[in-house]
C-alpha cells in the first residue's frame, strides 16, 4: 500500500498516510483543520531544476 504525505498550513504538521487511494485532504491530527496532500517528488522523474548534462568543470573537451 502505498503512503502518501500530507503537510497541515497551519500548524506545520507533516502526517504520513497509508492509503490505498490518495485523498486530496485530511484532518491534520495535531489541529484537527485540513492537512493538504503534497506532491510526490519522484512523480515527474525528471532531474532538478537547473541540471545539465555536462559537469561545470569540463573534462577533456578539447
Ligand atoms: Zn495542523
Amino acid at each position: 500500500m502505498p503512503m502518501y504525505e500530507y503537510f497541515c498550513g497551519h500548524c506545520s504538521e507533516t502526517v504520513e498516510r497509508l492509503q490505498r487511494t490518495p485523498a486530496e485532504e485530511i484532518a491534520c491530527p495535531r489541529c484537527g483543520r485540513q492537512a493538504k496532500r503534497m506532491v510526490s517528488i519522484f512523480a515527474g522523474g525528471g532531474t532538478p531544476a537547473g541540471g545539465g548534462c555536462a559537469p561545470a568543470g569540463g573534462s577533456g573537451f578539447s
